[in-house]
């Protein structure tokens, strides 16, 4: 409903800035052919009729994007309140059930692992908003140290696995020589953990994830991590690392998901001075992502 709301009056805000530009040049048209012979005057008139139609594309530039940010806005808060609202209430379920009822020592354990991992949830989405804070600000300074970037990857892995209930069939790691990059091993670890962790998410039911890491013309160390999931539109390849951006379709109202993650992993890899980027075929056809950072002892 909100977004056939949004995107009736993006359509309206369009339509209305090129009926503008359109009623502005008949005018002027109009007044030029009429009064032509006073030249100067059809000069500044040409030229105001230039700044007025300047003037209303960016208007609806504008207007265009500041919809858009405030969906993207109105999203992120119906995401977030999801994923802090849902698991809060599973945890009072169980806690009340148990409260108030006899439950057999197999199905009480049952629940302990429940509640564990709905609160592993709810820290999840609560680290993920303060980290945006974080690396958003460029002031911030990182930890520097040297990090071994296979054993950050092999860490961000087994965690993955053991949250996705999934074997080294599913989460492969092809791991290359040993680089050395000189970064913040939990700001390094929160961006890899990001791109394995949408590489399940987006992948469907049949998760083939492939996570490798390589060297790259001796100056750079790249982490790829390869789906055959829902693939990414060509041209959404680079909007889908900004704050909030989510692509629209079916997908996103299956998965779950808040917009911060590729906006984190990008910020981690700009504060270390390297880049972030995706790489699909278009949608269905899976997506890579990857990582690149700086190594030791080119900086
Ligand atoms: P979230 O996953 O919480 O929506 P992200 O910033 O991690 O936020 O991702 C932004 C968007 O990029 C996602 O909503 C999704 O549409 C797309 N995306 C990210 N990773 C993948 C992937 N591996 N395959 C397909 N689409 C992806």
């Amino acid at each position: 409903m909100v977004v056939a709301g949004r995107r009736k009056s993006i359509a309206f805000f369009i339509a209305l800035g090129a009926a503008l530009i359109l009623v502005t040049l008949l005018l002027y048209i109009g007044w030029g052919v009429l009064g032509w012979r006073h030249g100067i005057l059809f000069f500044l008139g040409a030229l105001l009729a230039l700044f007025i139609i300047a003037g209303m594309v960016l208007n609806t530039i504008f207007l265009v994007r500041e919809i858009r940010r405030n969906a993207q806005h109105d999203a992120f808060i119906n995401a977030v309140t999801h994923e802090l609202k849902t698991p809060v209430a599973s945890i009072r379920l169980y806690l009340e059930t148990l409260q108030t009822r006899e439950v057999d020592e197999a199905k009480r354990h049952e629940f302990y692992r429940v509640m564990l991992e709905d609160s592993q949830r709810l820290l999840g989405t609560i680290e993920q908003v303060l980290r945006t804070g974080r690396v958003g600000h460029s002031s911030r300074a990182l930890n520097l140290a040297p990090v071994e970037l296979s054993g950050v990857v092999e860490q961000c892995l087994a965690r993955a696995r053991v949250a996705y209930h999934m074997g080294e069939e599913a989460i492969q790691f092809h791991p290359g020589p040993p680089l050395e990059i000189l970064g913040d091993a939990e700001e390094v670890s929160a961006a890899v953990s990001n791109l394995i962790d949408n590489a399940v998410k987006y992948s469907g039911p049949e998760v083939k994830v492939v996570v490798e890491t390589a060297p790259v013309d001796g100056k750079f160390a790249v982490v790829r991590v390869s789906d055959r999931g829902a693939g990414i539109p060509k041209a959404e390849l680079k909007q889908i690392f900004k704050r909030f951006y989510r692509v629209a379709g079916a997908q996103a109202a299956r998965v779950k998901g808040t917009g911060l993650g590729l906006y984190i992993v990008r910020s981690v890899a700009k504060r270390h001075g390297g880049r972030a980027w995706a790489e699909s075929e278009g949608p269905g056809r899976g997506s890579t992502f990857v990582l690149q950072l700086p190594i030791a002892k080119a900086r």
